[in-house]
Formats: structure tokens, C-alpha cells, sequence
């Protein structure tokens, strides 16, 4: 590999700045590693090889006419398939969108093309990001670069397995539940779901609207900061945008990676996410993690948020109502496939039944049922509304805590990336992957997953901090810090092996 596609976003800026590379060399580089790794581990949907270059081609000869650039223009960067660009094929790894090409930008890629980020292409997903392994993709699963017999995480495994195996310095990701984060701690990148609101959705197609949150996958947290500063920001094409100044997160980060110390910060350990079900090298590397936050002055305390014990339970309530009413709008007439009925008369209504029955898989199919069943008229207070209340409680929760401390940590995930078919038969083991990483959606708080080394099979862990709504900045904080605290593994990825030609 090109010792250049190991270097991180920061530190390509840094080059293309001085002119010792230009971008098309950079993104000509993830062109070519991508052609020479993805047949293998299928990260891409769909690549971009003229669009990508045309826009380096230009950064390139702005900046040599010595314009004043964006600190990340010219860096290659991909997209998780359910966020649209103009004339791209998005597909949410649905066969339902196969063939539709957005008619407009989302407000993260409007921001791109500003900043002129060559958009490298679409990464793989579970289908409309419904899953934790990408085996619930259409056009097949991702495959984790750190053993290819095992799972990448998801729904966003296709952009997190194209940043761990050096494929693209950056991507975006999208967390509903924990899509962003737990395919972090799996393949070793850090993954952050900024407080909601924070980033604009408009342009993200909707899974769960009142949880999903845009944000990056990195492989260091202050490549992290930078991408998220520059897709963040209030957005009036977005009713639940935060009208409030983009946080200086970069600043923040650079801050303690020089200090190597937080002054007077008080880190939660939460009960409910540190106990049974969680691996126990798992458990170690968190509690090694926590002892070095410790040791480099932190004041470290036990809090108690009963309510995620039910968080699971609530989210598999609440996310599949939204998702049921969200994907009403596929149904033949405006976007992707139409199939007509194969007998009986073709109307509206049978052409819809056919194209959905055609275009969506078995995930979504189960959830739009079970979302459909919980906001009937029957059941609606006993489901719908039974979770909308375990939802206050965790907020309430949540709220108790953040008086004592400044953030709060867990492992990402109960265990580490597992291979393929080991739960795909088994939703409810499937949905358990979530347990850690669910009750910040349903909050709207921020949290984000660094990697905190490896298991005894050599396979990431990931190590989860969350702050409060709006402290964004402080949870960088610490992130930077336990990344300073802790060994240096992407180098460490079989996939730094593989050679493209
Ligand atoms: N794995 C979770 C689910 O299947 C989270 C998905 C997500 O965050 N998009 O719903």
C-alpha cells in the first residue's frame, strides 16, 4: 500500500497545503486501492472514479492559482449509500432504489462540494440501515478487514470497513441505534453521532427520524472534529436542526492531545452497560481504559441508569413506528422499481403490494409489520406509547447523572465483530449488538466510539463516550484523550497488508 493512504485526513491537509502531493495523486491512490480491495471486501455500492477526480483536478488548480481553501479541500471521502448527491446512484442497499438517481444534494454534500472534497463514492449498509452485521444488505455484506470471516458491524459497515482497510481517509456514517459507532468498535475507527440536531438530515433518507443523526468515521478523533465541523451547522431545509454555532471541536482536540490531561473532569461508568453479556476481554480493555483515565487525574464514580434496561425494548418499539411510516413513501409510483402483479387486476394498491414485496428484504419487511402493529389504533398506548414513556425515563436518567459527571463511558459493544451467520437467523440476538449504544439516540445526546486495542483474537474493541446534549466539545475532549492513552492499532489491520497493484 501507498504509505500515503496511511496518513490521516489532518496530516494529508497538511501535504496538499505545502504542495507535496495534489489531490488528484491522493484520490488517483483510493481509486486505485479501492479497485484492488473491493471485489474482496464490497465497502462500495458505487464509485465515482470521473466525479472524483474532476473535483481534486479543480481543487488542484484553484489552489495552485492560490485560492484560499477549506483545510480539507482535495481530501478523498466516501458516503454511507442512504445519503443523496445529485445524479449518484443511492440505493440504501435496497433493491426497491435500484436505478434512482437523487435529483438534488443532501446539506452535508452541498457542504462537501463547497469545501471540495472529492466524493469517492457509496458505501454498503444493511438495508435502509436496518442491522448491526451489513448481511442485511441487498447487494451482499460487507466484510470486515480485520478477518474477513467476520462481520464489519452496521448498518454501517460498508464506510467503517473502507476507513479501516485505508480505502478513503474519510467517511460519513448515519446512527439511528448505534450505526455509526458499533462498526467503529469492529473495525477499529472511531465513529461519532453528533447531538441530534447538530448535523443537517435533510438528504439523508429517513430510518427513524426522530433518532437518526449524521456523523464521521475517522480513523483519528481529530480527523473526527474537522469532518464534523465542516458538515455541522444549522440547516433551515431541516425543522429539527440546532440553530447554534458550530462547536470548535478541532481546537478542543488539539488542546489535550498536547496536555495529555483533562482538568477536573468526572467520567460515569454506567452500571447497566459495563455487566452480564459483555465479553470479557471486552471488560478488560474497558476497565484498563478507565484506569488510565484515572491515573492522568480523572475523577472516576459509578452511576446507576435503570431505565436502559428497558432502552432496548423501547427502541425496538419506537424505531420501527417511525420506519413504518417513513417507508410508506416506496411504493412504486415515485422512486426505484415498479413490479407489476404477476395475477389480478393491476391497480394502485396491487403494484404497490407487488413492489414491496419484490423490493424490500426480510429485516425490513419484519420491522415495517411490527411498526405497522404498534401504532394501530389497538395498540398504540400499549406499545407506542408505553415506549414514548421509557424514553422520558432514560432522558430523566440521563439528565441525574450529567449533574455528577461529564461524560459517561461504556464499551461500545457487548463483544467484538462475530462471523457471519453466527445471529442473521436470530433478530433478537442481532438487535441485542445495540444494548450500549441505543439509549443515546433515544435521548439525542452525543456519543461517539475510539478504539481501545485489541482481544485475545486480535480484534478491536471499541470504547464509548457520551456527554451531554450540547457538549459535543466535551466529549471530543475525552475521546482525544483516551486515543493519546491508548496504543495505535489501525497499523495493526491485516488489511495495511493487502497490496493493490
Ligand atoms: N443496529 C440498529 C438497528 O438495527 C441500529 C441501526 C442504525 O443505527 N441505523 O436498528
Amino acid at each position: 500500500m501507498k504509505d500515503l493512504l496511511t496518513k490521516t485526513a489532518l496530516e494529508l491537509a497538511d501535504m496538499l497545503a505545502s504542495g507535496q502531493i495534489t489531490s488528484v495523486e491522493l484520490t488517483q491512490a483510493c481509486l486505485d486501492r479501492i479497485d484492488a480491495l473491493n471485489p474482496k471486501i464490497n465497502a462500495f455500492l458505487h464509485v465515482d472514479r470521473e466525479g472524483a477526480l474532476a473535483t481534486a483536478a479543480d481543487v488542484d488548480a484553484r489552489r495552485a492559482a492560490g485560492e484560499k481553501l477549506h483545510r480539507l479541500a482535495g481530501i478523498p471521502i466516501a458516503l454511507k449509500d442512504n445519503m443523496v448527491a445529485r445524479g449518484m446512484p443511492t440505493t440504501c442497499a435496497s433493491k426497491i432504489l435500484e436505478g434512482w438517481l437523487p435529483p438534488y444534494d443532501a446539506t452535508i454534500v452541498v457542504k462537501i462540494k463547497e469545501a471540495g472534497l472529492p466524493i469517492v463514492g457509496k458505501t454498503n449498509m444493511d438495508e435502509f440501515a436496518m442491522g448491526s452485521s451489513t448481511e442485511h444488505s441487498a447487494f451482499g455484506p460487507t466484510l470486515n478487514p480485520w478477518d474477513v470471516e467476520r462481520i464489519p458491524g452496521g448498518s454501517g459497515g460498508g464506510s467503517a470497513a473502507a476507513v479501516a482497510a485505508f480505502m478513503v481517509p474519510l467517511a460519513l456514517g448515519s446512527d439511528t441505534g448505534g450505526s455509526i459507532r458499533q462498526p467503529g468498535a469492529v473495525t477499529g475507527t472511531v465513529g461519532a453521532k453528533p447531538t441530534y440536531g447538530a448535523v443537517s438530515r435533510y438528504g439523508l433518507i429517513a430510518m427513524a427520524s426522530s433518532l437518526d443523526q449524521i456523523g464521521p468515521v475517522t480513523r483519528t478523533v481529530a480527523d473526527a472534529a474537522a469532518l464534523t465541523e465542516l458538515v455541522g451547522g444549522f440547516d433551515p431545509l431541516d425543522s429539527t436542526s440546532l440553530n447554534e454555532p458550530v462547536p470548535a471541536l478541532t481546537q478542543s482536540v488539539t488542546e489535550v492531545a498536547q496536555a495529555k490531561s483533562i482538568e477536573g473532569l468526572r467520567v460515569g461508568v454506567v452500571k447497566q452497560l459495563t455487566g452480564d453479556g459483555y465479553q470479557d476481554d471486552v471488560l478488560a480493555a474497558f476497565n484498563d481504559t478507565v484506569d488510565q483515565l484515572r491515573e492522568a487525574g480523572a475523577e472516576v464514580v459509578e452511576v446507576s441508569c435503570p431505565s436502559f434496561d428497558y432502552a432496548l425494548a423501547a427502541y425496538y418499539l419506537i424505531m420501527p413506528a417511525e420506519v413504518s411510516s417513513n417507508l410508506a413513501r416506496f411504493d412504486g409510483m415515485r422512486y426505484g422499481i415498479r413490479v407489476e402483479p404477476t395475477e389480478g387486476p393491476v391497480t394502485a394498491a396491487s403494484v404497490m403490494a407487488a413492489t414491496r414485496e419484490a423490493g424490500f428484504g426480510d429485516e425490513v419487511k419484519r420491522r415495517i409489520i411490527l411498526g405497522t402493529h404498534v401504532l394501530s389504533a389497538g395498540y398504540f398506548d400499549a406499545y407506542y406509547g408505553s415506549a414514548q414513556k421509557v424514553r422520558t425515563l432514560i432522558q430523566d436518567d440521563f439528565a441525574r447523572v450529567f449533574e455528577q459527571v461529564d461524560v459517561l463511558v461504556s464499551p461500545t459493544a457487548p463483544t467484538t465483530a462475530f462471523k457471519f451467520g453466527d445471529k442473521i437467523d436470530d433478530p433478537m440476538a442481532m438487535y441485542l449488538n445495540d444494548v450500549a449504544t441505543i439509549p443515546a439516540n433515544l435521548a439525542g445526546v452525543p456519543a461517539m466510539s475510539v478504539p481501545n486495542g485489541l482481544d485475545s483474537q486480535g480484534l478491536p474493541v471499541g470504547f464509548q463516550i457520551i456527554a451531554p446534549a450540547h457538549a459535543d466539545q466535551k466529549m471530543y475532549e475525552v475521546a482525544q484523550l483516551v486515543e493519546s492513552l491508548s496504543d495505535d492499532i489501525a497499523g495493526a489491520c491485516p488489511a495495511a497488508q493487502w497490496e493493490e497493484k
